[in-house]
């Protein structure tokens, strides 16, 4: 029987967790793994059963980690715990034989900058070990690769413009809170915003660039361009793109919140010094935001995230818009965390999935968008993640 341990006992780590228990013809022994062991048994006690196994460990440690993963011996390690850990947790598997996926692409600590530089670096690594690490297995980075993938496939004979759209309806009814880890997410929103068109990057200053698109069952809601993850590999494996960009909806209140958040200091990474003690200042931020994992029981509305892509097929122009959207009530309902986690989660199951039925199992480092995308589509309808598509004939897909 297939074996499974996941790293991170977050918002992410909750959902996972509930759906790997919950396919057990895929995944037979867990090992639930994290820094605080209490969060891990908590959420094994949820899931019930005797399901679920726990364990402490420090995933930036790699003899440490390698240890565990020796003698639990799983088929595959799913890393769901913070970017910093992506290196850490990669030599980990390569030293103990065992394959990877994560959600989220390698940032360092002190740098708040992601690339997929230092992770496609380990391809060689694992080929030759005959290992498969999956890269950003969870919705946007995930989902959307996989969409993307979908749409070439089946659609068009070349792909030129992508908008991936990312829009939170929802509504937690606090002032100020972000939906996955904090520390993260301000780092991500807060720098510059990066799109690709015509074979090179278009920087913009922070949320410069924005406008009302339509969202399925939601209506208009103002987007931002931001730079996200995704775009780097997908711009990489469709050659043929021209132009692709990242919209994301914000509030006007968590814009002003953001704003003042930076303009006092307290979004900064470098360390101060208080009271004889070194403090990160958004480090210490965190620790006084809303924790996202619990976010869920108030929270209404949906999530809706999809691709809008236009191209050629038999010579003529087509539009194509694919899509999910999520209820951050059921998301609750069924696992007791909102849907940004759950549409994380979700996928980075199925993505395990997809390795151990042999279906995304090729040694080396690859990104979803790689793979097969049909198998992969079937279970998100399967698993809580629904999508519809649109086939328009007009060239504006927004
Ligand atoms: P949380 O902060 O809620 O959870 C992170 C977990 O990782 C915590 O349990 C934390 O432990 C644990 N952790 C942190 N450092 C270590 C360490 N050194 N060793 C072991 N465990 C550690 O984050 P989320 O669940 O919201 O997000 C998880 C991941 O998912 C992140 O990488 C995030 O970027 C990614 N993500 C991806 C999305 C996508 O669509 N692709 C969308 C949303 C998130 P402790 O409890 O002790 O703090």
């Amino acid at each position: 029987m297939n074996k499974v341990l996941i790293i991170g006992a977050g918002g992410v780590g909750t959902v996972v967790t509930h759906k790997i228990a919950s396919v057990p013809e895929v995944f037979g022994d867990i090992l639930l793994a994290s820094r605080t062991k209490s969060k891990c048994d908590a959420i094994a006690a949820a899931v019930g059963g005797n399901r679920v196994k726990t364990a402490q460990t420090d995933a930036g440690n790699v003899p440490e980690l390698t240890a565990l993963i020796r003698s639990f011996q799983p088929d595959i390690v799913v890393n769901v715990a913070l970017p910093y850990q992506d290196l850490t947790i990669m030599d980990a598997c390569l030293e103990a034989g065992v394959s990877y996926l994560d959600t989220a692409n390698y940032e360092p600590e002190d740098e708040a900058k992601f690339e997929y530089s230092r992770q496609w670096a380990y391809h060689d690594k694992f080929r030759q070990a005959g290992l498969t690490a999956i890269l950003g297995c969870g919705f946007d980075p995930g989902v959307t690769g996989v969409f993307t993938a979908y749409a070439a496939k089946h659609y068009f004979d070349e792909i030129h413009y992508l908008d991936i759209v990312d829009c939170n309806a929802g509504d937690h009814g606090r002032p100020f809170a972000t939906n996955f880890n904090p520390e993260i997410n301000i780092r991500e929103v807060t720098q510059k915003g990066k799109y690709w068109e015509n074979g090179q990057w278009v920087y913009t200053q922070p949320h410069e660039i924005h406008r009302p698109l339509n969202y399925p069952e939601i209506g208009a809601r103002e987007s931002y361009l931001i730079y996200h993850e995704e775009l780097e590999s997908l711009v990489k494996n469709f050659p043929t793109l021209r132009r692709a960009r990242f919209w994301m909806t914000f509030g006007q209140e968590y814009l002003t919140h953001l704003r003042v958040i930076q303009n006092i200091g307290m979004a900064s990474i470098e360390p101060v010094t208080y009271q004889g003690m070194e403090i990160v200042p958004i480090r210490f931020l965190k620790a006084v935001l809303p924790n996202p994992a619990d976010l869920g029981e108030h929270y209404t509305g949906s999530t809706s995230i999809g691709c809008r892509i236009r191209g050629v097929k038999d010579g003529q122009e087509r539009a194509y818009c694919v899509y999910n959207n999520c209820s951050h009530e059921a998301a609750y309902r069924e696992t007791g965390t909102q849907a940004v986690s759950y549409t994380t989660g979700v996928p980075a199951m199925i993505g395990a999935m997809m390795y151990l039925k042999g279906l995304w199992k090729q040694p080396g480092v690859f990104n979803v968008e790689q793979f097969d995308p049909d198998p992969f589509m079937e279970q998100l309808n399967l698993h809580g993640l629904p999508w519809n598509e649109l086939h328009r004939t007009d060239p504006e897909t927004d």
